[in-house]
């Protein structure tokens, strides 16, 4: 973790890639007289402070904030456990000829894919890039990924029984933009 101190507050489009993971940066505001806000944006967290604010308080709130920020993150994210019911739900609405049901799901650091499949052992592992997608994508995502504990390839069986996920197209234009918007802001992965 680094902290960047005193930088000029930059306008919003020069501060959507993800640059460098985990990083925090503190914007001190002219603007803002007594209110703190954090969010997160790429893979940093910016926390937005008064100008006005001294260290110390700086020093105090930061740390403060970027454990909000992180319980709220935590929150938020589906647990592997209501994955697993997620995805039998799924299985039993769109796909009850289909009794393979996952041994595990977790969530992984992948850029390159949403999601990942090993039919053998069951397992399946989610893209951490979907902690904040709409149900919908996530959906959509998890019920890929459990067709393949039966099809392994993208053969006509498997995409018969995807076409049956209500928000097909909706989904995967979700995941075609966030792609785009990554391909089009982020630095090549290394
Ligand atoms: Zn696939």
């Amino acid at each position: 973790m680094s902290l960047r101190f005193a930088i000029p507050e930059l306008p919003p489009e020069e501060m959507l890639p993800g640059m460098t993971e985990g990083e925090i940066i503190v914007v001190r505001s002219a603007r803002r007289k007594k209110s703190i806000s954090a969010y997160r944006q790429g893979g940093q967290i910016v926390i937005s402070i008064p100008a006005r604010l001294s260290k110390a308080d700086e020093r105090a709130i930061v740390p403060e904030m970027i454990a909000k920020i992180r319980a709220q993150e935590a929150s938020k994210t589906p647990s592997e456990a209501s994955l697993i019911a997620r995805i039998t739900q799924l299985l039993e609405l769109h796909a009850p000829e289909l009794s393979e049901r996952p041994t595990s799901i977790t969530w992984r650091a992948m850029r390159e894919r949403w999601g990942s499949c090993t039919s053998v052992d069951g397992t399946i592992r989610i893209s951490d890039r979907l902690k904040s997608a709409p149900d919908y994508a996530l959906d959509y995502v998890l019920f890929h990924e459990a067709i393949h504990l039966r099809f392994f390839d993208h053969g006509a069986q498997f995409t018969a029984i995807l076409s049956r996920f209500p928000q097909e197209e909706r989904a995967q234009a979700y995941l075609d933009g966030y792609e785009a918007a990554e391909n089009a802001l982020l630095p090549p992965a290394l």
